[in-house]
């Protein structure tokens, strides 16, 4: 139903239903759905024509691809997907500049890769979770500070590699929580005897223990889109003739036409 058609003349691209495409809101935020189809169905007749008689080629869009330097829910962001024509590997940069603008699609011969940058604990929402729960006994800032600068120092030697991701926790690609491993597990809790003790140390056992696997203690890391470009290949290949496309498109928009 997703169709990424490239026209291999002009090197450019057409994402025919953008909307149907991500876990995001795409259409036109003021206007019925409708309205925004016709006129996607109109852009569509408009980049046919101006590409009259160029080599089309449909473009695969590789699931799970989908990168983004801002949360989903942002109207107003670079996001990034990859594609690929059996061959070739490509990466799609979608923009919008303005919130009122249609979504832009570029295409970059080559490939991305994601670079963590940077891991580190959710301190603000430690010390608010810590404040919640030992509203009885409040730790003195002394053991808060001293637990935090543990948590940290232990995080800092983590392998990112070796830790269990939570997918669903964030809506930013490029922020991505995880689970602390066993043995880091271990030796936190082993050097929180250092700081807390009896049934201090008990109730931050609970703690961690009621945090770690989906909760306060979960892990943040960052990461940074890293965008390999490729040099465009000179060989084109022989690809489907344009009439078999053609043919096909009216169809399509003759059942959405009768859908609506
Ligand atoms: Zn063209």
């Amino acid at each position: 139903m997703n169709e990424l058609i490239r026209c291999i003349n002009c090197d450019e691209i057409f994402l025919r239903t953008p909307f149907d495409l991500w876990p995001e809101y795409e259409s036109c935020p003021n206007g019925p759905l409708e309205s925004f189809r016709t006129i996607e169905r109109d852009d569509f007749q408009d980049f046919l024509k101006s590409h009259h008689g160029h080599r089309l080629e449909d473009l695969k869009i590789l699931e799970d691809s989908f990168v983004s330097e801002k949360n989903y829910f942002e109207p107003v962001k670079i996001s990034y997907f990859k594609a690929t024509n059996g061959k070739e590997s490509f990466v799609v940069k979608k923009f919008r500049e303005k919130i009122d603008e249609p979504l832009k699609y570029q295409l970059i011969h080559g490939d991305y890769s994601l670079r963590c940058t940077d891991i580190e604990i959710q301190s603000k929402e430690i010390v608010k979770q810590l404040k919640t729960e030992f509203k009885t006994s409040p730790l003195p800032p002394y053991q808060m500070e001293a637990f935090l600068k543990l948590f940290q120092y232990i995080v800092k030697t983590i392998d990112i590699q070796k830790l269990e991701r939570i997918p669903e926790e964030s809506p930013n690609s490029l922020e991505i929580y995880y689970k602390i491993d066993d043995i880091s597990l271990v030796y936190l809790l082993r050097n929180c005897r250092n700081i807390f003790k009896g049934q201090e140390y008990l109730n931050i056992e609970e703690f961690i223990h009621r945090h770690k696997d989906d909760g306060v203690l979960l892990l943040k890391a960052t990461y940074k889109i890293q965008i390999t470009k490729m040099t465009k290949s000179k060989k084109v290949e022989k690809t489907r003739p344009r009439e078999a496309i053609s043919t096909r498109i009216p169809l399509k928009i003759k059942k959405a036409a009768e859908k609506g």
